[in-house]
């Protein structure tokens, strides 16, 4: 039988498991990112573990979420991050050089290997065939370490793309119809492998801006194949030596095919609070609008940026509109730059903004109260953009472009223009000054940490039984964002866990905290695809911080099932749906935890009730003996020792 692009990079990195669906599988991983939100737990663990170098090909430290640097704990954490990575061997970027996910794309992808990040959208590198997926900061220092990766194999599921895409309708409607038709958990334990001759007409940058967003769908990665269109790109840019070919074979067969004539697509929108609630921008045009954010790694860009400067044309936008733009890297800026679009932009009325994640995350620009804003991100929870009570829609680059200039949400087809006239140039401006190396060997460079920085929770180990209230009963799609917050107050505390613990679960119920701390011990209830989102550790360390033994729920997002398992917490699973309803809030449970054991039927006994319920637990025996130590750190200094945690 032969292979998907899917499973030949699987099989190219695979080093234990077999490529069954469900099986477990290990990979090397032949390179990691980390961004600063994220870094500093990382390289904190990475430092736990002992080691003085990394051992993968290529490491990277990119600081590019939070650059605003409103004292000194955002400029504490990039110094500790650029200290750390000239140390251990990886490349750390200047702050606001540019997003990770475009800077990675544009100058480190490689067709065929392996990438490992500290943040979901790490699937962008897909759009050059790489096998690039999303973990939580942990398993990233364990690849940094030479430790294997490993995943429950997925399904390959194959997005068949047909015709070429329509004026005015970009890349960014690919995947929002994807989200349209199969929501985001639609994509939960599979790969999406996109192939047929539309793919022909897409360039790298859409190719990226298509698997980017594939993590909305909860996809464990997004893969195009790297062909002719793969290699002019990486001739362009510089690096034509690291361009492999890389095809399904002929006789492939995938596990499901979803079917889009990319001519039939029309402008979409996601409208608030999620990526999924995918409407075509007719049924919406109209809606006032206070906002348009142009950037982020969906849609930051080249193509991205030129394409708004053409729609803008140097008209002004609407007087009700606060328009800014956020380019994807130094490349993207100094090409925009020397062709006039910056200028028109300035022109225009838009703000330029560094080259950092910025609006999407909510670091700045946030809208005004109840405020409506147009985005070109892949995200729109709610209080995501640092306004709980704002309006944020998803659309692309045109959409917006047009939005911004009708001062309501608006369609680009009713312009009165031509579309951009937009192909990849033969040689990109390159510009590497934004990389700091690390030193040759290892050295002792002083590594400097600020108040900031605390050191790491210590965590005990699962004791035999687990008794306690359920702090919190929650609904479907919980993400990470609703769980740890976003946004300029609370991304500097991001690696403060005591501090960063005092907003846990903020927007659902800001009495969690305190409650938490004062039961002692407890657990969670929640609904379908739990811990959505970003990858961020910290949605499972501060529950356990807070005193969270155990989840219960009807299923979880497979970035945050391994960050449960990573910091020492019990995930059960429903097995029958209707039991989700015989826990309330503050219910008393008990769970027998003595043995944790692969397969294993668990029971949950509601005191206050006086009932049963049966649970499983859907993870590895390494994972729960993992869990049973208190987390994989413990786990690793009983491995190291042969002793206790
Ligand atoms: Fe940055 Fe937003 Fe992309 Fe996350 S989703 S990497 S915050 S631009």
């Amino acid at each position: 039988m032969g292979l998907t692009v899917a499973e030949k990079l699987i099989a190219a990195s695979r080093v234990a498991g077999k490529m069954k669906p469900g099986a477990r599988i290990g990979i090397r991983v032949s390179q990691t990112l980390t961004h600063d939100v994220n870094g500093v737990m990382s390289y904190l663990e990475f430092e736990a573990i002992g080691l003085k170098r990394v051992k993968t090909d290529l490491s990277l430290s990119y600081l590019d979420h939070n650059i605003l640097q409103t004292d000194f704990k955002n400029p504490d954490d990039h110094r500790y991050l650029a200290d750390i990575a000239r140390r251990i061997g990886v490349i750390c970027t200047r702050p606001a050089s540019g997003i990770c996910h475009q800077l990675h794309l544009e100058r480190f992808s490689r067709p065929g290997k392996s990438l490992l990040g500290t943040d979901s959208h790490t699937v962008n590198a897909g759009g050059v065939g790489m096998l690039a997926i999303g973990a939580g900061g942990l398993d990233v220092a364990m690849a940094m370490a030479g430790e294997p990766f490993s995943f429950p194999m997925p399904a390959i599921t194959k997005v068949h793309l047909t015709g070429s895409l329509p004026p005015f309708v970009s890349a960014k409607n690919v995947i929002l119809e994807i989200l349209r038709r199969i929501t985001v958990k639609g994509g939960l334990g599979a790969i999406l492998e996109y192939g047929g001759p539309g793919i022909g007409s897409l360039n790298v940058t859409e190719r990226a801006t298509i698997c980017n967003m594939g993590a909305e769908v909860g996809a464990t990665t997004s893969v195009f194949p790297s062909d002719e269109v793969t290699r002019a790109w990486f001739k362009a840019q510089g690096r034509a030596g690291d361009w492999t070919p890389l095809a399904a074979d002929d006789c492939a067969e995938y596990d499901r095919v979803i079917e889009i004539d990319l001519a039939t697509l029309e402008p979409l929108i996601a409208l608030p609070h999620s990526p999924d609630m995918v409407v075509p921008i007719r049924e919406v045009a109209g809606t006032p609008i206070d906002q348009v954010m142009f950037g982020g790694c969906t849609n930051s860009s080249l193509q991205d940026v030129l394409s708004v400067a053409h729609i803008l044309g140097g008209r002004n936008v609407h007087d009700r509109v606060d328009a800014a733009i956020y380019c994807g890297s130094r490349q993207v800026m100094l090409e925009a730059l020397q062709r006039g679009a910056i200028d028109r932009l300035v022109r225009s009325g838009v703000r330029i903004m560094e080259m950092f994640c910025g609006a999407c995350n909510g670091t700045g620009f946030a809208p005004p109260t109840a405020g409506r804003s147009v985005q070109t991100g892949p995200r729109n929870f709610i209080g995501r953009c640092g306004n709980d009570s704002a309006f944020v829609y998803l659309a692309s680059p045109e959409v917006a472009a047009a939005s911004a200039l009708a001062g309501v949400i608006a369609d680009p087809r009713d312009l009165d223009i031509q579309p951009l006239p937009y192909s990849v140039p033969a040689a990109f401006l390159i510009d590497d000054s934004g990389f700091v190396m690390p030193d040759d060997r290892p050295s002792a460079a002083p590594v400097r940490r600020g108040p900031n920085i605390p050191p790491l929770p210590k965590m005990e180990a699962v004791p035999e039984a687990l008794q306690g209230p359920v702090i919190l009963k929650l609904g479907d799609h919980i993400t990470t964002d609703h769980i740890v917050p976003a946004g300029a107050h609370y991304l500097p505390i991001r690696n403060n866990i005591p501090e960063l613990a005092r907003h846990a679960f903020r927007v659902v119920d800001g009495s969690f905290p305190e409650r938490a701390r004062q039961a002692g011990e407890g657990f969670i209830v929640a609904g379908e695809n739990y811990g959505q989102g970003s990858s961020r550790e910290q949605a499972a360390l501060v529950p356990r911080y807070l005193g969270i033994r155990a989840v219960i729920a009807k299923d979880f997002a497979r970035i945050h099932l391994a960050n449960l398992a990573n910091f020492g917490l019990l995930p059960f699973v429903f097995t029958r749906q209707e039991d989700y309803d015989r826990i309330s809030q503050d219910d008393s449970l008990e769970a027998d935890t003595r043995e944790l054991r692969e397969g294993k039927l668990y029971t949950i006994r509601n005191l206050t009730r006086g009932i049963d319920i049966p649970v499983m637990i859907p993870l590895s025996q390494e994972e729960l003996d993992i869990i049973k130590a208190g987390g994989r750190l413990n786990w690793i200094r009983m491995r190291a020792t042969g002793g206790t945690a």
